[in-house]
């Protein structure tokens, strides 16, 4: 048993946050919370009654390797960015290039609370190798371009080597996308899902001209191309972006196995546009949050993505009612974790992974917060500055600055060598 003790304890199935000591135990699950100040056990962290503690930031779509490619490219269209600018270098990368950028990745999602997200790269067993190592929550996929049976078959041997791995790995197969992997490969892909029972992960509808590729060369509606090739029936299917899936077929992707992926900043960036998340959400389609990956962003931080998505349909919209802070959290949670298919993960209940991120509100900007309106003052006014530690499964992966299962220093040391290598040759 291990106590985190004394904090201010909100998830997204509370109404009210509520003080208290969060007791963990040897399988690194919530057993109790019971009131402050009262538990017995070993002190994993006093929050000292100025600490809230709440689930661990899910960021449901990255590419954690591009780390290494942040800067490279700015302020070009998507096709353009993706074929003149970052094609050509990730062409360069090699394996020990996708680790080190990986592991930058890592340390800057667990300085800011995160504690799962969803990865789609290559030389992807690097990825696995630093997640395990780092204690992270992942689901990662291989992602695969053309009709390539080795890239396949690279995504289908992560599986069998990584797939469950101490509960904290999924491993998923990732089509990259529709105008990257003709059509029957795509077929091919989902069924295998579907025997092996592996989830997808797949970039959907970011721009407004792959609609129109769906409407003028593929002359069929996007909806009828996720069934029709098998996608919707994978056990767990993960879309990405989603900013031109059209608002009346959101019905069609309104199931328990399909999870929508809002990255509002790298569509704000790359100036693909604003998703219709305000109907997905009317519609009650689950919607999670993700960053994308560094070259597009450029940060991988959940909580710059949660204010931003909050703030900009509030604008769009002329509605400030919509995208509440206490919507996008649980978008940032328990909406993202289920969508990769971790099961009790993402809340902080008995019997739920001990996955937390505790936050310092003792700072300038949380005067006035207490138990009604905390989430509001965490997505408005807080920021990943403010968080003390950050907990995979009870076990402390960092805390007031230090990493405890990562060498900070020599990571930055190596990927600034990387940096050099990969923009010189
Ligand atoms: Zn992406």
């Amino acid at each position: 048993m291990s106590i985190i003790r004394d904090v201010l304890i909100w998830d997204s199935e509370r109404q009210n946050a509520e003080a208290g000591d969060i007791v963990i135990n040897d399988s690194g699950l919530v057993s109790e919370i019971l009131p402050p100040k009262s538990a017995k056990g070993e002190r994993l962290f006093d929050g000292g009654g100025y600490t809230a503690a709440i689930p661990g930031l899910v960021n449901s779509h990255t590419h954690v390797s591009m780390t290494l490619l942040r800067g490279l490219a700015e302020e070009l269209p998507l096709m353009r960015w993706l074929q003149t600018k970052i094609f050509p270098v990730e062409n360069r990368l090699l394996p020990q290039h996708i680790r080190s950028g990986g592991e930058l990745a890592l340390l800057e999602m667990i300085s800011g609370g995160v504690t799962c997200f969803a990865d789609m790269y290559y030389f992807m067993r690097e990825v696995a190798a630093a997640t395990v190592g780092a204690g992270m929550r992942a689901a990662l996929c291989r992602g695969i371009t053309g009709d390539d049976s080795k890239k396949l078959n690279e995504n289908l041997a992560l599986a069998d080597e990584f797939n469950g791995r101490d509960g904290r790995i999924i491993v998923q197969l990732g089509p990259h996308a529709p105008y990257t992997v003709p059509r029957d490969a795509i077929e091919k892909i989902a069924s295998i899902a579907r025997d092996k029972k592996l989830g997808v992960h797949f970039h959907w509808l970011e721009t407004e001209g792959e609609l129109e590729t769906f409407r003028d060369e593929y002359k069929i509606s996007p909806s009828d191309y996720l069934e029709g090739t098998g996608l919707l029936a994978v056990p767990k299917l993960l879309l990405a972006h989603c900013v031109w899936h059209p608002v009346d077929e959101l019905d069609r992707v309104k199931r328990d196995n399909v999870t929508l992926v809002h990255n509002p900043k790298s569509n704000l960036k790359l100036g693909s546009g604003y998703a219709p998340i305000k109907q997905m959400l009317e519609k009650g389609v689950n919607v999670a949050l993700g960053t994308d990956g560094a070259a597009s962003n450029n940060r991988l931080d959940v909580w710059d993505e949660m204010r931003t998505a909050a703030l900009m349909h509030k604008g769009y919209h002329k509605d400030p009612t919509l995208l509440s802070a206490r919507q996008v959290l649980k978008m940032a949670t328990v909406a993202g974790a289920s969508g990769m298919g971790f099961e009790r993960v993402g809340l902080i209940k008995k019997g739920w992974h001990a996955d937390l991120a505790l936050v310092n509100i003792a700072g300038p900007a949380y005067v006035g917060a207490d138990v009604t309106n905390l989430p509001e003052f965490l997505v408005y006014a807080g920021s990943s500055r403010d968080v003390r530690a950050t907990i995979v499964g009870g076990k402390i992966l960092y805390k007031d600055g230090r990493y405890l299962t990562m060498d900070r220093d020599e990571i930055i040391s190596k990927t600034t060598e990387h940096r050099k290598q990969i923009v010189k040759t």
